[in-house]
């Protein structure tokens, strides 16, 4: 063989390995190299998992080989490999060999070609390369999968541990939680419940439904004592969640097809310990905020502060006959934001803008949370006209902000920035209720999103 085919060969095989972005495309690649010598109809690859010991294809690892004598072929010649070591197999235009590291057959390669194979063929001469390159590139893109997960995973406690920072109400906490547990454990049904207080029932919380109605006898068994609780032959994992020393809810991960592993319970018992602390701590922060005034995340007076103020002001501009304006905003499409870089970064986001805002207003305008990414502001002493121009402001520096988000580290991305659309209302002396001031915002508001976002529109 010349070493320019040699050569050839074991770069593209390395080379493929830089490129490649998931199992279905290194395998794409290896491929290409492997047609240096080979007209390939199909290249396979099976590795034995190492939880389940069972060989599996390695671009659906969570699947387990059909009954078909395709399958059963390429296991019994796993099993030769394992116990023969021998190098390859030729069966006519069909080419086995083994993936090896350190003297153990952690795999298998069926290449199938579209002639018969010739087992002098240049290729057998670098075989023994071939197969220490393949198990080395596979085994390292397995590892660096791992530290992905690894990371995802830390991501996701950080997460559950920081909800309080912005949420203290049970009804939200619990959705998001789900949602957080369901992105990192993605190939897996994952299910909130949470036991009714008075009928002693457990009510699912998370998603909408849930079709497999055995849960609910396996739910009875938790007490608050229980470790994970393990059924369904291994595929469904129960992770009560226990709260004040009772039996408070609990955590339900299920896979159709296969048995979740060692490593996703040890995961997932992290992550529920997380959990737990967290929903330890919003119960107890509903107790000390009942008498709150101020939201955590922006430091903006809270919604039931922001009704109190409203009458305050309203009856004063009406009683010293002042101008009063009220500027309601929405971030806008904030949804994408959290789905797209992560609920954290949709705090920082919120935190940001109200801060941005905060920095265009007087000492007596009132700025509040009116609730999620919704800020309403109170202008006492402002005519509408004066109250369009502080809102073009905020509108406008907004816009401009660039927020830092580098210590999420997603993918690189140092800033982004997001929009508010806005809406604007006087007072009306003669309204009976305070609260048609924030409606008529909340009407131009409307308007303004209608209107194509990142905009003010008054009402009038
Ligand atoms: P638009 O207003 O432009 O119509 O689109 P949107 O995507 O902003 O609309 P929507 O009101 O449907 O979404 C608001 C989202 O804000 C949904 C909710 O998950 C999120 N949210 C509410 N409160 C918080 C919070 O405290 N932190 C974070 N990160 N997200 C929050
Ligand atoms: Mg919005
Ligand atoms: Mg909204």
């Amino acid at each position: 063989m010349d070493t320019e085919t040699l050569y050839n060969f074991t770069y593209t095989l390395v080379k493929s390995f830089e490129e490649a972005k998931d199992r279905n495309e290194l395998i794409e690649s290896f491929s290409k190299a492997f047609r240096i010598f080979f007209n390939i109809e199909e290249l396979k690859i099976y590795m034995m998992d190492e939880y389940s010991y069972l060989l599996k294809d390695f671009t659906k690892p969570w699947e387990n080989l059909s009954n078909n004598p395709e399958s059963t072929e390429i296991k019994q010649q796993f099993d030769n490999f394992l116990i023969k070591k021998s190098n390859f197999e030729i069966n006519n235009n069909i080419l086995y060999f083994p993936i090896c590291q350190k003297n153990k057959t952690l795999g298998i390669v069926k290449l199938k070609s579209c002639e018969k194979i010739n087992p002098k063929s240049n290729f057998f001469k670098i075989l023994p390369l071939t197969i220490a390159q393949i198990s080395m590139l596979t085994t390292t893109l397995k590892n660096k999968e791992a530290i992905k997960i690894s990371s995802k995973f830390h991501q996701t406690v950080r997460n559950i541990a920081k909800i309080t920072e912005t949420q203290y109400e049970l009804d939200y906490i619990l959705p998001i939680m789900g949602e957080m547990i369901d992105q990192f454990i993605s190939e897996h049904l994952i299910y909130i419940f949470i036991k009714n207080k008075n009928k002693k029932e457990y009510k699912l919380i998370w998603p909408k439904n849930c079709s497999d109605n055995r849960i609910y006898e396996y739910l009875e068994e938790i007490t608050p004592k229980s470790p994970t609780i393990i059924k369904q032959d291994g595929k469904m994992g129960i992770f009560p969640l226990i709260v004040d020393s009772k039996a408070y809810g609990a955590i339900v991960a299920y896979n159709h097809f296969d048995k979740i592993t060692k490593k996703e319970i040890e995961y997932l018992e992290e992550i529920k310990q997380q959990a737990q602390i967290t929903l330890t701590r919003a119960k107890s922060y509903i107790e000390v905020l009942e008498y709150a005034t101020i939201d955590a995340l922006t430091g903006y007076n809270n919604r039931h502060q922001f009704e109190k103020r409203l009458k305050e002001t309203t009856a004063s501009a009406k009683r010293q006959n002042q101008p009063l304006c009220c500027i309601m905003s929405d971030i806008d499409f904030f949804k994408k934001v959290n789905d797209t870089y992560g609920h954290a970064v949709g705090d920082c986001v919120l935190k940001n803008v109200a801060k941005t805002i905060k920095k265009e207003l007087r000492e007596e305008d009132i700025a509040s949370r009116y609730g999620g990414e919704e800020f309403i502001f109170l202008l006492p002493h402002t005519k509408l006209d004066e109250a369009k121009v502080v809102a073009e402001r905020l509108r406008a520096q907004v816009e401009k902000k660039k927020i830092n988000i580098e210590e999420f580290n997603i993918d690189g991305i140092k800033e982004i920035s997001v929009t508010i659309s806005i809406g604007v209302s006087e007072y009306n002396k003669n309204d009976k209720e305070a609260q048609s001031l924030y409606l008529k915002a909340d009407e131009a508001l409307y308007k303004a999103k209608e209107g194509g976002r990142n905009r003010v529109v008054i009402y009038e």
